[in-house]
């Protein structure tokens, strides 16, 4: 399908924006989530609660969406010794990555992702990787990219096109993008009910949205809404 699209899901707050871009420019979108034994696995369960608030709160917006699809990968567990998969702290490590990087974990994403549009018909993937203010994760860069985009359509002989509308965005212009494509009511579900704390914690409700308030994820997305809030606060 031509103009059919493939949703990288998470439930966190990128790619439910990313979901959000695809359901507005494309007729028909489906989505896509990973179960790797990710410690935030409450990401998972926001997924169908986001995409009900969508339905509900933007129903123009959610016309086109689709069906879901969750993967089972919990061999990159296997392959991973880090703190996103194991009880450990969160730190930096001593090349500057943080020691949540899952080596290649976003090749073997969209890998996947392009098998499963491959089988559904869809031509176009859309994920939520983005260079600007995260941590340098040389998978989610936009060279690396483009040159998945060319690995794919050489190995599965097709022509998807790979979009990462977040690439050049910071937190604080992904919560504008989201205004814009949903208004307010579309930035209270992300708010509401997108996840992005690495702990999983859901205990307290930020201005911000739900999180442990000190791990990498959750100062990153402080920090993006309060720079979005200020921004608001100064365009008026
Ligand atoms: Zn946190």
């Amino acid at each position: 399908m031509d103009n059919g699209a493939l949703v990288l899901f998470s439930g966190g707050q990128d790619s439910a924006t990313c979901l959000a871009w695809a359901l507005e420019r494309f007729a028909h979108v489906e989505t896509l989530g990973f179960d790797y034994g990710q410690r935030h696995r409450i990401e998972l369960a926001c997924r169908d609660r986001f995409k009900a608030a969508l339905v509900r709160d933007c129903p123009t917006l959610a016309a086109g969406l689709g069906d879901d699809h969750c993967l089972d990968l919990a061999v990159l567990g296997q392959l991973s010794d880090t703190a996103l998969t194991r009880t450990a702290e969160i730190r930096m490590r001593e090349d500057g990555l943080p020691n949540t990087f899952v080596p290649g974990r976003n090749l073997v994403f969209l890998t996947f992702a392009a098998a499963l549009a491959y089988r559904r018909g869809l031509r176009h993937i859309v994920a939520g990787m983005c260079e600007t203010d995260y941590s340098g994760y040389p998978d989610c860069r936009d060279d690396t990219i483009k040159a998945m985009q060319v690995a794919l359509n050489l190995g599965m002989e097709r022509r998807f096109v790979l979009h990462t509308p977040l690439m050049r965005r910071d937190k604080a212009a992904t919560w504008r993008l989201a205004e814009r494509l949903g208004g307010q009511r579309l930035v209270e579900d992300i708010l509401e009910e997108t996840h992005s704390c690495y702990l999983g914690d859901r205990s307290e409700r930020h201005a911000w949205g739900y999180g442990c308030g000190t791990c990498p994820a959750c100062n990153l997305r402080r920090k993006g809404w309060e720079e979005y809030l200020g921004q608001d606060t100064a365009r008026t």
